[in-house]
């Protein structure tokens, strides 16, 4: 966790000390403790069973009820999950491509309208011509949408700036974004997303060499990222990558297989990448070299039903054991998705999950993704106490599609999203009614 997000967990320790949620119908718990990650064909261990959880100074000290807790909470009916990681946002951005959205529904491809100046060139100006505040702006409520719908992590991705100095400035709004926002963010330089206009991949790719210790030293990116499609950068690029992500000390991850089969999934592993993204088009053949990876497969299920893309072999890549991990991709072209439950609800449903295979995804292995499973992800003593309140079993997360159903949010031990209708469930000190 960067520096940032510790001094806001100070700042979040001083209200309250000691929170309880008693009696809830549902507790996901893992089946052991210590775990950084949980290979998927062990998801059905997780345990969902009735139980309280106790906290003090921010962290979970217990699961049974502490009836001299500060805050003390009424959970009869309700689920206790980990609060959802959102593993995958190319926040910071600012505007929409809604009448994109229209075209491509109406038959233009994603590289049409690429080549017509619209996808990623299209946010690129609109990034260089908002105002600093006017990105932190729109990012700063989208993440609290978030909230709302029970994200307390994600990553921010750069991206949209197409140039050494507008990637530096995304990356700053990504730190900006998070002295503002109530999660916890990590960023990632997603520098290798689009060859910029004038110049080749190859030339990109040096710039961007010659920049890494910029990033190193000005920026909070804890992870490199790239694009790997016939319309972007190829295999050897994600190579060249990988050796200056492990020259400077950051993750690498990778957008691959989303428009076509290029192999990129033994690559990247064998380069020691963190986690590879989309895997629409993933061969079978490669599956296997994934599931015995340290690697996470980050599937996106939001962007794959908007743009009617087939879906990825998920099913098999669960029972075969890889890192399954779900996001929403949320950005303004081919994921304007700000939801988590509406994520588990296309999984369950497109990938034939179980609801614990995508908790597990949107919990610890996400995490892990994010280089934060030590501190977060699961419910365990000792952990932050991240954590939701969901209005009834985790079985109608998936069932009751496109319905939020987080009634309360916690971060730190703190209440930092309660609806409406929950409030009565809380007892408050007199300091905080
Ligand atoms: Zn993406």
């Amino acid at each position: 966790m960067n520096t940032q997000n510790t001094e806001k967990q100070q700042e979040e320790l001083q209200v309250p000390t000691s929170l309880s949620v008693k009696n809830a119908a549902q507790v996901l718990r893992m089946p052991e403790d210590g775990l950084p990650y949980l290979r998927h064909d062990r998801a059905a261990e997780l345990t969902l069973d009735a139980g309280s959880l106790s906290t003090q100074d921010g962290r979970i000290t217990d699961f049974s009820h502490d009836e001299s807790a500060e805050i003390r909470v009424d959970a009869s009916g309700c689920a206790i999950v980990p609060g959802f990681v959102d593993a995958h946002t190319h926040l910071p951005f600012v505007g929409w491509r809604a009448e994109e959205y229209a075209q491509r529904v109406g038959g233009t491809s994603y590289e049409e309208l690429a080549a017509l100046g619209g996808g990623i060139a299209a946010s690129a100006r609109a990034f260089a011509e908002a105002s600093d505040d006017a990105v932190l702006e729109q990012s700063g409520s989208l993440a609290h949408e978030m909230l709302m719908h029970g994200t307390t992590a994600f990553e921010c991705k750069s991206g949209y700036g197409l140039s050494i100095e507008a990637e530096l400035r995304a990356l700053r709004l990504a730190m900006e974004l998070d002295k503002q926002v109530e999660q916890h963010t990590v960023s990632t330089a997603l520098l290798v997303h689009a060859v910029p206009p004038g110049l080749d991949a190859d030339t990109w790719i040096d710039q961007v060499k010659a920049a890494m210790p910029e990033i190193r030293d000005k920026t909070a990116a804890q992870a490199v990222d790239i694009f790997v499609e016939t319309v972007a950068f190829s295999n050897k690029h994600l190579e060249h990558l990988a050796d200056c992500a492990s020259e400077f000390g950051l993750m690498l991850r990778c957008h691959v297989e989303q428009f076509a089969t290029h192999h990129s999934v033994p690559v990247a592993p064998s380069v020691g990448a963190r986690s590879v993204d989309h895997l629409t088009f993933m061969h079978a053949d490669d599956r296997a070299k994934l599931a015995d990876a340290e690697c996470a497969a980050v599937l996106l299920p939001g962007a794959e039903f908007l743009g009617e893309e087939r879906c990825p072999r998920a099913r098999e890549l669960a029972h075969a054991g890889a890192i399954c991990v779900l996001g929403t991709d949320l950005n303004p072209g081919t994921s304007p998705i700000i939801s988590i439950p509406l994520i588990i609800g296309l999984a369950v449903r497109r990938y034939s999950w179980s609801i614990r295979e995508a908790l597990l995804a949107v919990s610890l292995n996400a995490a892990w993704t994010l280089g934060l499973s030590a501190q977060i992800g699961s419910l365990e003593v000792g952990k932050q106490a991240d954590f939701l309140l969901l209005d009834g079993p985790v079985e109608e997360i998936p069932y009751r599609f496109g319905r939020n159903p987080v009634a309360a949010c916690f971060i730190a031990g703190r209440p930092v999203y309660v609806r409406p209708d929950a409030k009565e469930r809380f007892e408050l000190p007199a300091t905080m009614q």
